[in-house]
């Protein structure tokens, strides 16, 4: 039998998570361990020593260069301790629709709203990893209308709805991972780069009868193109992409009200795909590891950025 290592270490439940990080140096500790998971490198010369100075910098033994662990993340710059932002990772992870603003407020003893706002939205940007496996086998696909009462029609009538494109692996009647994306518009332009980015060549694209879909053959995917009749409801036709959607209306409804911009939106998508696919995890920890994960690999952005909808990273010093 093949012998089954466990490297992933992640608290099991809350109790676990609470005993734990209970105080900076185990946050620290935790920290170092996922942004060094082989131990300190210098990431100028390659040395693996170093020494600690007093303002908690690692600074090589070799070319003295100075790293800070939390320089170049989300954590870069905090003036708050890390017991409270591993508290705020450990809600946005396992609590089931997340967490809003103003509830992160008050159960942390946030000064702000719009300190945990700015948090929600840093915690956002470490659900997706660049390298994500595409995903592959049948896939329906399928764009939808967010923010507006009633469903658009394509190209027109979509004032103040937002145009996402959906993409769900179909795994028998059940579903599997799903992407989420805002575009554009719902032309060939928009949603073929989509397709190519988050599905596998190769793989059994089933979408409805629009042309903006024409060249998925070209493109190596084998197409079943879905003719739906007058009367029928799209939802018969594409079922899984359809269930997708009414959850998403549903949980931007109630969690948002509804009120979602478009600068954010993608972020909010991003929240809910990582969430979705991650839905029949075992320990809720090991989303909350997978956060950690990405949050020491992932380039902080201020508050200004967020809100001007520019979320390319600012250097950090
Ligand atoms: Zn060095």
């Amino acid at each position: 039998m093949k012998q089954f290592i466990i490297t992933e270490d992640f608290p099991m439940n809350e109790l676990e998570f609470d005993k734990r990080f209970w105080n900076e140096q185990a946050c620290y500790d935790y920290l170092f361990k996922n942004r060094w998971p082989d131990g300190f490198v210098c990431n100028q010369c390659g040395n693996s020593n170093y020494w600690l100075s007093n303002r908690k910098l690692f600074i090589c033994t070799n070319c003295q260069f100075n790293h800070s662990l939390t320089a170049g993340t989300i954590f870069n710059g905090t003036r708050k301790k890390l017991t409270l932002w591993f508290k705020a990772l450990w809600w946005f992870t396992t609590r089931k629709t997340g967490i809003s603003a103003l509830t992160l407020k008050s159960l942390l003893g946030l000064g702000s709203y719009d300190t945990a706002w700015t948090w929600l939205h840093k915690l956002r940007s470490c659900t997706i990893r660049d390298k994500r496996e595409k995903l592959s086998g049948t896939v329906e696909v399928d764009e939808i209308y967010v923010g507006g009462q009633h469903s658009g029609k394509r190209g027109r009538g979509s004032e103040n709805k937002l145009a996402v494109v959906v993409a769900a692996e179909k795994k028998g009647k059940k579903l599997g991972r799903i992407r989420l994306q805002v575009i554009e518009n719902c032309s060939g332009e928009a949603l073929m780069p989509f397709i190519q980015a988050n599905i596998a060549s190769g793989s059994s694209v089933v979408t409805d009868g629009w042309n903006g879909y024409n060249k998925l053959k070209e493109k190596g995917y084998t197409h079943q193109q879905i003719h739906q009749a007058k009367a029928e409801k799209k939802e018969s036709v594409l079922p899984g992409v359809h269930m997708v959607a009414s959850l998403i209306k549903r949980v931007f409804l109630g969690t948002y009200h509804g009120r979602l911009e478009k600068k954010h939106l993608q972020r909010y998508l991003d929240e809910y795909t990582f969430r979705f696919n991650r839905r029949n995890t075992k320990h809720v920890g090991k989303r909350f590891y997978r956060i950690v994960q990405q949050s020491v690999n992932t380039m902080p952005f201020n508050r200004k950025s967020i809100i001007f909808g520019n979320i390319s990273p600012l250097l950090a010093n």
